[in-house]
């Protein structure tokens, strides 16, 4: 299948992904993601310490990796992607909403002044943000689909609104969703949540804090949850 884009003619999408540092789960999943959609899109995988790094206007630019505000380099060519007019997409709970970087707290090596991590949407405008950590490689292939078709579905509008959002975890689930008994027991947050941080106690999800490592998956797996997100930044 190709994409039908610019005037009708039948092309391959252009996308180039950036990652800004961290663990390298985001870049794994992308990479297995773009291996099967190899005739539907042009991936360029941009090394930011390549002497060469540049990273002309695309269709998509995929940013994975939270944003170190100490690191200035690194938030001027952030703002440089956010300004070259191509649609930034934030790729997994780091760049999405600050992840487990929110726990960070400078002091460690190799920069031990590194110690401001935030969401990328809090230098640049972002245009969807897909958290996860890491998010499913299958994730992208629908989602590219959905943007590429325009239909504004839940699926897309889901990622739309969380762009907005610069910060979601389990603390939020229970706060807006089991403390407003809006919950339907269903149990999508518990299965979705990488690290065992929540548990159904009493046909309910009840939050380990300890492990919540702040990645908004279930967030935005929650069908309440998700709603509420897209009502209060879409409509
Ligand atoms: S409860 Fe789990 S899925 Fe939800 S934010 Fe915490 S770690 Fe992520
Ligand atoms: S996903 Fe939402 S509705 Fe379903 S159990 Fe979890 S909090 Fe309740």
């Amino acid at each position: 299948m190709r994409y039908p884009l610019r005037g009708g003619d039948i092309i391959k999408l252009n996308v180039a992904h950036v990652d800004l540092g961290g663990c390298e789960g985001c870049s794994v999943a992308l990479l297995r993601a773009m291996i099967k959609m190899q005739d539907t899109c042009n991936f360029k995988d941009k090394m930011i310490a390549r002497d060469d790094f540049k990273v002309e206007k695309e269709d998509l630019i995929i940013v994975s990796g939270a944003i170190c505000l100490n690191d200035t380099e690194k938030v001027e060519l952030l703002k440089s992607l956010g300004e070259n007019g191509s649609v930034l997409v934030a790729f997994g709970s780091c760049a999405a909403v600050g992840g487990i970087t929110r726990y960070c707290r400078g002091g460690q090596q190799p920069k031990p002044e590194h110690m401001t991590f935030q969401p990328i949407n809090v230098v640049v405008d972002v245009d969807y943000a897909i958290p996860g950590c890491p998010p499913s490689p299958r994730m992208l292939k629908p989602f590219i689909d959905a943007f590429v078709s325009k239909k504004q579905s839940n699926f897309i509008q889901i990622f739309k609104a969380v762009a907005k959002v610069r910060k979601l975890s389990g603390f939020d689930l229970i706060d807006d969703v089991i403390l407003q008994n809006i919950c339907v027991g269903c149990g999508a947050c518990v299965l979705s949540c990488p690290n065992g941080a929540l548990q159904m106690i009493g046909g309910k999800p009840d939050l380990i804090v300890e492990k919540c490592i702040r990645c908004g998956t279930c967030y935005v797996r929650c069908p309440r949850a998700s709603q509420l997100v897209i009502r209060r930044y879409l409509k």
